[in-house]
């Protein structure tokens, strides 16, 4: 078991970890990263990135994010492959975290930039056919699919998107929501309703996942008429759930204060938590915009704040010694 310590502990590794690592490290404060399960954050199971200021051609997700760790890296911050298993805030700072390798992280500041992972529907056969037609990433499973049939389940940003670059694998999509309107951004719904290949089924809800693990995987769904209470099916060979997604929190519970979603709350306009030195940035921390540029930004706050409060406390802590003196 080895100990690391750092005077500023970063546990993710997305655009919030990486950002506030590039200025905790310019600042001097020798940030190390704890890069966690997916390292890179959902960026790296993106492709093409069109919105991320800087770039006038596409980019592609994984790509910026190996930019995001070289730049990291280059500037002094530390990336350590492993995933922080406990936390332990109840001692205040340094603040300790046990890595899923057994190492132990210490850190005088703490920024939690651990993000938020795909939510699933929770029906029968979802779990079971998991990589056996169905997924929750477009983008790393939409090969699989190619000249077959696919449907998306939701309404938001995420099934629009997927399900517009599903039709670079497959034959057909459906987009299969809940209601009768999406909450997808217009500009996307004009691009899904323009899409030759794309059709969808309004008013209908997943019950169940057909088909057979052993044998072929998913052959369909059982729909059920939100308005009617009708059954029906719907024959396909992949199904991609993108329902929203779920703040990466549970380290966390019954240490921070979170809201009913799970996500942690902050100081409002900054990425304080409710103890000090103990900050939070990116998706972990924001039900609304979860977006790289905004997870970016707020990684860049919780390294200023971060350096402001170390500043704080090493002088409370030269005044003390001297007054011992
Ligand atoms: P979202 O906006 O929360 O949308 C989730 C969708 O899934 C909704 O349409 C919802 O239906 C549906 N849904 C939720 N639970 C369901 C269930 N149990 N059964 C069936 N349907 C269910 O999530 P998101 O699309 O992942 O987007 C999250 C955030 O990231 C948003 O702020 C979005 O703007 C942003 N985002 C932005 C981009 C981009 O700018 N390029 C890309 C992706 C995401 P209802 O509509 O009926 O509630």
């Amino acid at each position: 078991m080895t100990v690391h310590t750092t005077r500023m502990l970063i546990v993710g590794s997305g655009p919030a970890g990486f950002s506030a690592a590039i200025y905790g490290a310019r600042a001097g404060m020798q940030p190390i990263v704890v890069q966690g399960t997916q390292p890179g954050g959902q960026l790296t199971i993106t492709t093409d990135v069109e919105n991320y200021p800087g770039f006038r051609d596409v980019i592609q997700g994984p790509w910026l994010m190996q930019e995001m760790q070289a730049q990291a890296e280059h500037v002094g911050t530390r990336v350590i492959w492993d995933t922080v298993v406990s936390v332990d805030l109840s001692t205040g700072s340094p603040y300790r975290a046990i890595g899923d390798s057994g190492d132990e992280y210490l850190g005088d500041v703490l920024v939690i930039a651990t993000g938020a992972q795909a939510k699933w529907l929770g029906v029968p056969g979802e779990q079971e056919l998991g990589g056996k037609g169905v997924s929750a990433c477009a983008t790393c499973d939409g090969f699989f699919y190619r000249g077959k049939k696919v449907a998306v389940i939701g309404g938001g940003n995420t099934a629009v998107e997927e399900a517009l670059y599903l039709t670079h694998h497959a034959t057909e999509v459906t987009l299969i929501h809940r209601r009768d309107e999406l909450r997808a951004e217009r500009i996307l719904q004009d691009r899904l309703f323009a899409h030759p290949k794309i059709s969808v089924i309004w008013n209908k809800r997943v019950e169940r996942f057909l088909g057979d693990p052993l044998d072929g995987g998913l052959t369909g769904l059982a729909l059920v008429d939100t308005l009617t209470g009708e059954a029906s099916t719907h024959s396909t060979e992949g199904a991609f759930v993108a329902i929203g997604h779920a703040p990466a929190t549970e380290l966390f519970k019954g240490q921070l204060e979170m809201d009913e979603g799970g996500y942690i709350v902050v100081e409002p306009g900054t990425p304080k938590t409710n103890r000090p030195g103990v900050f939070a940035c990116g998706d972990v921390m924001d039900p609304i915009y979860r977006q790289a540029v905004t997870a970016a930004g707020t990684g860049c706050m919780a390294a200023l704040d971060a350096e402001r409060y170390l500043a704080t406390l090493e002088f409370a802590r030269t005044e003390a010694q001297a007054a011992h003196a």
